[in-house]
């Protein structure tokens, strides 16, 4: 896959665009002033894999408690901000690595310029955040509402204001809830500017429903080489963006991480419970963050030959199973033994690989 090149840009310690792998992240659901709450959420973000974490700014409270959250925050940390350019000046105050604005809701020029010269003593990016809920009224009216031209021609706006100012570490966003116009939007941009992009479907809904428009808006742009960094939005904890998005990396083979469970769908030959197996597999492996390839399958048809292919995986017979690790049977076992034994192999597997 040909990635689009993009300028890199660096918040924190993690570098945006200039071919970077694409990163993971994700936005808290707390009160940002409530530190403690904020920090854990964030740590269980972490623990996912997330790789730089949004947290919204509403007040001076808010701003002023990024300080405490910054400290305790292991992984780059993106302050949140509309209207109110102060908020902007606290939070780099408090040590943001990162700015999301509209600089159109941030009221006028020399708001703006006091943002990009604060944010340039720092070293610190801004990430021009376009959404279609919120596009200029004239740019609503000459499009006739919020279309992919209408979107862009609004990030084309900031992104020059910015870069009369002098200043170019910026990410752009274009984010919709409607899929095929954020897609359009994304690539439109794409060809204009050689800015990293920040890449989502916004408010995509729950996590059944948000899943299935994030993977296709943002699948289909990764799978063009569009898109530097991703965020997942969910109606839910935000823990499940995170996994989410490392699913809709390693579907593309953008990113590898845990396991990359094949089950196959069953059919009239299965004549175990692969479902509660493949269920169990799922949730006793979680917490794996290494790369594994593990198969579930139903039968001996394509079973043995998925498993084959994968790391450690199971082909299902009547009653019993047959365990598989680099393409060998090393086992048989019966049913209910055999997601233990699974997971144990997989223990060994790692186990083996800290160790070599
Ligand atoms: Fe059916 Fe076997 Fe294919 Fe699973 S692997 S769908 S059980 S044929």
């Amino acid at each position: 896959m040909q990635r689009r090149y993009s300028r890199p840009v660096i918040l924190g310690n993690v570098q945006v665009g200039g071919g970077a792998p694409v990163t993971v992240q994700s936005m808290t659901n707390t009160d940002t002033r409530d530190v403690r709450a904020t920090l854990d959420q964030i740590h269980r973000l972490v623990r996912e894999g997330c790789e730089i974490v949004r947290v919204a700014v509403p007040d001076l409270q808010a701003a002023r408690a990024l300080k405490e959250i910054k400290a305790g925050c292991p992984i780059p940390l993106v302050a949140d901000i509309h209207f109110d350019y102060r908020l902007a000046l606290a939070a780099l105050e408090s040590g943001a690595d990162g700015l999301r604005i509209n600089p159109g809701n941030i009221g006028g020029r020399e708001r703006v310029a006091a943002i990009v010269n604060a944010a340039r003593g720092k070293k610190v990016p801004i990430r021009i955040g376009v959404n279609a809920g919120s596009l200029e009224k004239d740019l609503l009216a000459r499009y006739g509402g919020p279309t992919p031209r209408a979107m862009v021609e609004s990030a084309l706006r900031h992104i020059r204001l910015l870069e009369e100012m002098g200043y170019r570490e910026i990410k752009v966003s274009l984010k919709a809830s409607h899929v095929p116009v954020m897609i359009e939007a994304y690539r439109l941009l794409a060809r204009q500017v050689e800015y990293p992009l920040h890449v989502g479907v916004t408010e995509a809904g729950t996590v059944r429903s948000g899943t299935i428009k994030s993977a296709v808006g943002i699948g289909a742009l990764l799978a063009e080489g569009i898109g530097d960094t991703i965020r997942v939005s969910l109606t839910g904890d935000p823990v499940e963006e995170v996994r989410v998005g490392y699913a809709i990396l390693k579907a593309l083979g953008l990113r590898q991480r845990g396991i990359d469970l094949i089950s196959c769908p069953t059919c009239g030959r299965t004549c175990i419970d692969l479902e509660r197996i493949a269920l169990e597999v799922e949730e006793r492996l979680s917490w794996v963050d290494k790369p594994l390839k593990v198969a579930v399958m139903g039968c001996a048809v394509n079973g043995p030959g998925e498993a084959s292919h994968a790391d450690v995986g199971i082909a299902g017979g009547r009653g019993f199973g047959l365990l598989f690790r680099g393409g060998r049977i090393i086992g048989r076992f019966p049913e209910k033994d055999l997601v233990d034994a699974l997971v144990r192999e997989v223990e060994k597997i790692l186990q083996e690989k800290n160790s070599s």
